[in-house]
């Protein structure tokens, strides 16, 4: 492992959580729990407090947690009290960064991201900071170097106006955060870390890459005071793409305001609410979250395909690039497949949950939108076995074949059961073996 690494997982050692042993494994969870709750938080009260919104009773409520995350005398109940409460604060500090991206770029509208590429000089910008995107889209304006995307960054092409009316932000190159090693190397420009989670640069990149903000790199060389001459520089110094490639695109850009807001052919969340009462749409699946980096976690993708035409799938955050690129169609002009955007986007699908709970009179958690996790995912495979062709198939055969052999030998040879049983536990085995997959992807049973 390289130094570089190492300093971080001395770091990682020095500044961890203490976790005392001894005290009961869901407490240890909850208290783990509570504390990514509060980075999180952190994290995006943080951004939201560089674009202007602050809110002192996010503060209040994170200094509290973190008073409390050490402590011996709060019982399961109090760690489940206070989990819960942390994830209140997330929700708050995640609108107030909504407010503040949106008061500074406008809100996202549906807009077709090129995946392709134009020939010339290139910058790729990874991460969530969109205030970077902005600075950096300003200095290059009229220099001849297009701006692509990388990662979560891949939302900016639809804030309008303040980014998309730049003509050089001028399409999307990679996926998610665990490829950085595999794609970097080929992109022929400097890559700028903005916030996000950044792989150790290999050898073939490490010398292009930039960081800015709190997201940095031992031996990367790190931008300050939005000065970002260096990088341009860089790109100035480096071949560029040399021709132009058209590679397809993918819509981005479905958040609150535009599926809430008044259009001139009406609002989108009238026609959802027409579709689930009509019958037309089923289920709404939200597919979020960061994903894993172990090969062959394709459950995210697998599942995405396998869904009825009749369910509309909603994502956000890194997961989405198992499939962002899939054609899901459409249920009489609504897409099946919404990019709702960033992880701290998941504040634009609470609102919209919010909203429909509204116009369907229902509770949240009454509405047919199911939050993925593990166990659920592997429910819902065991439900989809018992309502399958294969398990119907399988009785009906079973039964049949039995009558057949009593109608022809008027009585049970020895071999009838022994054949029934190696077709019961056949079928079992294709049940569970589908059950195991999905458990192995996941990374846990249940
Ligand atoms: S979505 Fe998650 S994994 Fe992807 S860059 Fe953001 S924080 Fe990192």
């Amino acid at each position: 492992m390289r130094s570089g690494a190492l300093k971080l997982l001395k770091q990682g050692e020095e500044i961890g959580l203490p976790i005392d042993r001894q005290r009961d494994a869901d407490v240890r969870s909850l208290q783990e729990t509570t504390l990514y709750g509060i980075r999180g938080a952190a994290a995006y009260a943080d951004y939201a407090a560089i674009l202007g919104q602050e809110d002192d009773e996010v503060y209040a409520s994170l200094q509290e947690k973190l008073s409390k995350i050490t402590d011996k005398n709060l019982t399961l109940q109090d760690w489940v009290a206070l989990a819960l409460d942390t994830g209140k604060t997330n929700l708050k500090a995640m609108e107030l960064l909504d407010a503040g991206n949106t008061s500074h770029f406008g809100h996202p509208e549906p807009s077709l991201v090129s995946l392709g590429h134009k020939a010339g000089k290139a910058i790729l910008v990874s991460g969530h900071d969109l205030k970077d995107l902005a600075i950096l889209l300003k200095q290059t304006e009229g220099k001849d170097i297009n701006i692509y995307t990388h990662g979560e960054m891949l939302l900016s092409h639809a804030y309008y106006p303040e980014l998309k009316k730049y003509s050089h932000l001028a399409g999307h190159f990679g996926t998610a955060w665990q490829n950085q090693k595999k794609e970097l190397p080929e992109f022929p420009g400097p890559i700028l870390f903005t916030t996000n989670c950044i792989q150790e640069p290999a050898a073939g990149y490490e010398n292009n890459v930039f960081t800015t903000g709190l997201v940095a790199w031992p031996g990367v060389t790190h931008l300050e005071n939005d000065n970002f001459g260096p990088l341009i520089e860089h790109a100035i110094e480096m071949p560029g793409l040399a021709n132009e490639e058209a590679s397809g695109g993918v819509w981005v850009g479905y958040a609150r305001n535009t599926v809430l807001q008044d259009h001139p052919m009406g609002r989108v969340i009238d026609t959802l609410v027409d579709y689930v009462k009509a019958g037309t749409i089923k289920h709404f699946f939200l597919v979020g979250g960061c994903d894993g980096a172990k090969p062959g976690r394709n459950h995210y993708s697998d599942f995405v395909d396998k869904a009825p035409q009749d369910t509309v799938i909603l994502t956000l955050a890194c997961g989405k690039f198992r499939f962002f690129d899939h054609d899901l169609g459409a249920i009489d002009g609504v897409p099946r497949l919404i990019d709702v955007g960033q992880c701290n986007d998941a504040y634009s699908a609470v609102v919209v949950a919010s909203a429909l709970s509204d116009a369907l009179g229902k509770e949240i958690s009454d509405l047919p939108s199911v939050w993925l996790s593990g166990g659920r995912v592997m429910q819902m495979t065991g439900a989809a076995y018992y309502g399958s062709a294969l398990f119907w198939l399988r009785l009906v055969v079973e039964f049949g074949l039995g009558l057949a052999v009593l109608g022809v030998f008027r009585k049970i040879p020895i071999w009838l059961p022994v054949l029934l049983l190696a077709g019961e536990i056949l079928g079992r085995i294709m049940f569970f073996t589908h059950v195991v997959h999905s458990a192995v992807n996941i990374g846990n049973l249940y």
